[in-house]
């Protein structure tokens, strides 16, 4: 029998698109992994809270005190969710990609950081300022942890962080965390957890994967945009100065004797929260956090494998797809899939796939530019930029295009994309 649908009912379901060719069709959002649409139930979670949201930490008023909690509250399960240890701390942020380059403004001076080109920018470029290791793309998730043993076997002494994605945002490939977290330990290196893809659609517990910190983004992880989070180990955190100077990471300022200003800052998650702090956006991350735990990773994970065999078997029957790919046809992987057209340029196929079939694609180079390069085999420079569709290039240009899926996609989707690109 069909299995009951998940209890993850998503906004947009009834937007409705025009196409060129006459008439409109109901929008199928084929690029979840950029954004995923918030569930309704956030939504709903929001919007009850809304009339009652005041400033967090900055007072005594009912509803400032009321916003407090609510936030310490969203901290506490975001924290479960990600299976943090007590001592953990759990930092809100912008989104992964603030949450990395808050962690790199903290490393210890001398940090060498170890990374794969096969990383999402926002994992490969924050690191810059310090001394860093590219490892090549590997071919299999063993392939990559002998890889880092022996970068890091070779490695001098002195603090050591190897950056990983947990599921690639170009292949969706799952990889090997907590053997790479163990091969780092093994070394005495730390761990960075990008987990924007990966949190989605896999349970991640920091205890269970050994990792040492995690970043990941509430707008894939159907929430709204605004909030993010960096958890994990608190003594690096604690031991640098704040990420931003300014009031709630500040405990007491004062006039120094010099005539300048001194200040203590906060040692806890507030030390790296300066400013206003983003309690809707905390608030609704959290709300999404208890809605997949509740709805199970299970049967999320059952029905992107459905989704995922359907999209693969469709695209099995048209030669000219060509599905790129790491770790094999066989590799673990979340509902994410690239691939080029032979003959086409996948800029010009995603813009067609929209204007005839009310379908929405990424295409491009995933802002994952080095990887792009080694998939597709080519060493010339990328003529688009992260972000943006390549302009105007013609059929050699470097891009693909990425169809990736979530809680609330319809097999619908999935077969007018196929029909569409036979
Ligand atoms: N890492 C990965 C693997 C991603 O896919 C993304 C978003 N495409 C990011 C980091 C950056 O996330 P954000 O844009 O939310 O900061």
């Amino acid at each position: 029998g069909t299995p009951a649908p998940l209890p993850l009912p998503v906004l947009g379901r009834d937007v409705r698109v025009p196409l060129v060719t006459g008439g409109e069709v109901p929008y199928a959002a084929l690029d979840q992994a950029a954004s995923a649409p918030a569930l309704q139930r956030v939504w709903d979670d929001v919007a009850a809270y809304a009339p009652y949201y005041g400033s967090v930490h900055r007072g005594a008023g009912h509803l400032s005190q009321l916003s407090t909690e609510l936030y310490e509250q969203s901290r506490r399960t975001v924290a479960e969710f990600l299976g943090c240890r007590a001592d953990d701390e759990v930092v809100f942020t912008r989104a992964t990609t603030d949450s990395l380059n808050l962690l790199a403004s903290v490393l210890p001076a001398g940090t060498r950081v170890f990374v794969f080109e096969t990383e999402h920018h926002a994992s490969l470029l924050p690191w810059r300022a310090h001394d860093v290791t590219v490892l090549d793309a590997p071919r299999s998730p063993e392939q990559a942890v002998a890889a880092l043993e022996e970068a890091l076997h070779g490695a001098p002494r002195g603090p050591k962080l190897v950056c990983v994605t947990g599921a690639s945002n170009v292949t969706g490939e799952v990889w090997p965390v907590r053997e790479l977290a163990r091969a780092a330990h093994r070394h005495g290196a730390r761990l960075v957890l990008d987990a924007a893809q990966l949190a989605p659609h896999r349970p991640v517990d920091l205890a269970e994967l050994e990792a040492d910190w995690v970043a990941l983004s509430g707008h894939k992880l159907y929430a709204p945009f605004g909030a993010g989070v960096l958890a994990g180990r608190a003594d690096w955190l604690r031991a640098a100065g704040p990420y931003l100077a300014g009031g709630g990471a500040s405990r007491t300022v004062t006039r120094g004797a010099d005539g300048g200003v001194d200040v203590a800052w906060h040692t806890g998650p507030a030390r790296h929260e300066a400013g206003s702090p983003n309690v809707i956006g905390a608030y609704a991350l959290a709300s999404a956090c208890r809605a997949l735990r509740e709805a199970g990773f299970d049967r999320l994970v059952a029905r992107e494998e459905e989704l995922l065999g359907r999209l693969r078997r469709g695209l099995a029957e048209i030669p000219q797809v060509r599905e790129l790919s790491l770790f094999g046809p066989e590799a673990d992987r979340v509902g994410v899939l690239s691939f080029v057209v032979d003959g086409w340029n996948s800029s010009h196929f995603a813009a067609a796939l929209s204007a005839e079939h009310g379908i929405g694609v990424r295409d491009g180079l995933f802002c994952a530019h080095p990887l792009l390069r080694t998939l597709l085999g080519r060493e010339q420079d990328a003529p688009g930029e992260c972000g943006a569709p390549d302009a105007g290039a013609g059929e050699q240009a470097l891009n693909a295009i990425r169809v990736s899926f979530g809680a609330g996609t319809p097999d619908e989707h999935v077969d007018r994309f196929l029909a569409a690109t036979r």
